[in-house]
C-alpha cells in the first residue's frame, strides 16, 4: 500500500466520472459527426460536455476544441500560431520553468527557423511579468506562461501579462493543466488568448482535453492535423465520444464542488507544511502565499536526494514532475529559481486531491520525518 501524494502527476478518476463514462460507452455508440439518430445521440452527449468544461472556464462552448490532452493543446497553440505567421513575426517568448509540452515544442520551432526567448524565473518561482514585458519585441508573434507550476505549484500573474501583451498586440497562451479544477479560471474575463486544459488532473480521465481558442487568437492560428474537419478543422478525427464525457463530467463536478475542493487542498498541504517544519532545515520551494492549493514542494537539507527519495516506498511522491523523473535528473524549475543540484535532488513535490485524507498526510509526515532523521544521522557519523 502506498500513500498517493502525487496527484499533479495524475489523480484517480472520480467514481462518478467513471460511472458516466461505462454507461456511455455501454450505450451509444454513434459516430458524432453522423447525421443519424445515434449520431445525434452521440453529438448531443458532446455538446453537453463541451458546454459543462465551458461552465468551469467562464469560456463559450464555441471556443472549445477537444484535444487528446493538454500536451497536445500545447502544441497546437504554439505551431498553430507559429508556422503560420509572417516572416516579421516569427518571434516566441516564454519561461524557462514550462513544462515540456510547451519547451520541446519551442526547441523545434527553434529547428523551423522561430526565434525565442526564454525568460527565467525569480527566486520566488515567479516569472517577472516586467522581464515578460522586455522579451516582447516587435517581431512578436505570441507570449506562451503557464498559469500554475506544475513543481513548485507557484501561480504565475498570468493577467497582467495578458494585459500587456493585448496592449502591444501579443497572442497570449497559458498552459493551465494544473490550474484547472484548482483555482477559480474565468477565461471571459481576462486578457488570455488561448489555454491548454487536461482533464486527469482535475479527477477525468487521461487522453483528453482541449485548447480554448478565444476570438483574437482564432484568425491566427492554423491545424497542425489534417482530415475529416471536425472541431473547425483545428482538430480532425472521429471525436472520443467517452473521453470527452468523462472530461465533461469531471469538468461540472469541478464547477460544482470548486470552493470546497480548495479548501480541501489547502488544508491538506498546509498540515503537511506544519508537520514537516518541525524538522530543521526544510525550505518550501516557492512562497506559501503564491501557492495553487495542492502542491507543496519542499527542500530537506542536509540529506542526499537520491537516498531520500529511495528510503521512501511507501510514498507515491515525485522529485520534480513525472516527466523528468524518467530521465533521472535534477529538477531544470528548481535549478532556475537557483537551487543547485544537491538541494534540486533533495526536494519532494507533495501533491494532494480530492481523496487525500487527513490520516494520510499524518502518516506520509511521520515517513518522511523518520526517513529525514535517518539519513541525517548516518550523513554526521
Ligand atoms: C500534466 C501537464 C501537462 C500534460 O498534460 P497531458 O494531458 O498529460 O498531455 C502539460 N502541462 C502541465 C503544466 C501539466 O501539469
Amino acid at each position: 500500500m502506498s500513500i498517493y501524494l502525487d496527484h499533479a502527476a495524475t489523480t484517480p478518476i472520480d467514481a462518478r466520472v467513471v460511472a458516466r463514462m461505462a454507461d456511455v460507452m455501454a450505450s451509444v455508440h454513434g459516430n458524432p459527426s453522423s447525421t443519424h439518430n445515434p449520431g445525434r445521440i452521440a453529438r448531443g452527449l458532446v455538446e453537453t460536455a463541451r458546454d459543462d468544461l465551458a461552465a468551469l472556464i467562464a469560456g463559450q462552448s464555441g471556443q472549445i476544441v477537444f484535444t487528446s490532452g493538454a500536451t497536445e493543446a500545447d502544441n497546437l497553440a504554439l505551431f498553430g500560431l507559429m508556422r503560420g505567421a509572417p516572416a516579421e513575426q516569427r518571434h516566441l517568448v516564454t519561461s524557462r520553468i514550462e513544462h515540456r509540452a510547451i519547451l520541446d515544442a519551442a526547441r523545434q520551432l527553434e529547428a523551423e527557423g522561430v526565434r525565442v526567448t526564454y525568460v527565467d524565473a525569480d527566486r520566488e518561482g515567479r516569472v517577472p511579468v516586467s522581464a515578460v514585458e522586455a522579451a516582447i519585441g516587435p517581431q512578436t508573434r505570441a507570449v506562451s506562461v503557464m498559469w500554475v507550476n506544475n513543481e513548485t505549484g507557484v501561480i504565475q500573474d498570468v493577467m497582467a501579462m495578458a494585459a500587456i501583451c493585448r496592449a502591444r498586440g501579443v497572442i497570449f497562451h497559458s498552459d493551465a493543466a494544473q490550474a484547472l479544477g484548482h483555482l477559480p479560471i474565468r477565461l471571459c474575463d481576462t486578457g488570455i488568448d488561448l489555454a491548454s486544459l487536461s482533464a486527469h488532473k482535475m479527477g477525468g480521465p487521461a487522453g483528453v482535453g482541449a485548447l480554448w481558442v478565444g476570438a483574437r487568437a482564432a484568425p491566427l492560428l492554423k491545424p497542425i492535423l489534417f482530415g475529416g474537419g471536425q472541431e473547425h478543422g483545428w482538430r480532425p478525427g472521429t471525436l472520443p465520444l467517452h473521453q470527452i464525457v468523462g472530461l465533461g463530467e469531471a469538468s461540472r463536478i469541478a464547477a460544482e464542488q470548486l470552493a470546497q475542493d480548495i479548501a480541501h487542498y489547502q488544508a491538506m498541504t498546509e498540515l503537511l507544511a506544519a508537520r514537516l517544519s518541525t524538522l530543521p532545515s526544510v525550505q518550501r520551494n516557492g512562497p506559501a502565499e503564491l501557492r495553487a492549493p495542492h502542491i507543496l514542494n519542499l527542500a530537506f537539507g542536509g540529506v542526499d536526494g537520491e537516498a531520500l527519495h529511495a528510503s521512501l516506498p511507501g510514498l507515491a511522491i515525485s522529485g520534480g514532475s513525472a516527466c523528468g523523473a524518467e530521465r533521472g535528473e535534477p529538477s531544470y524549475v528548481l535549478r532556475s529559481l537557483g537551487r543547485d543540484d544537491p538541494a534540486a535532488e533533495a526536494s519532494i513535490r507533495f501533491s494532494v486531491g480530492r481523496q487525500t485524507t487527513e490520516n494520510d498526510i499524518e502518516l506520509a509526515a511521520k515517513i518522511v520525518e523518520n526517513a529525514v532523521k535517518k539519513l541525517r544521522s548516518l550523513w554526521s557519523d
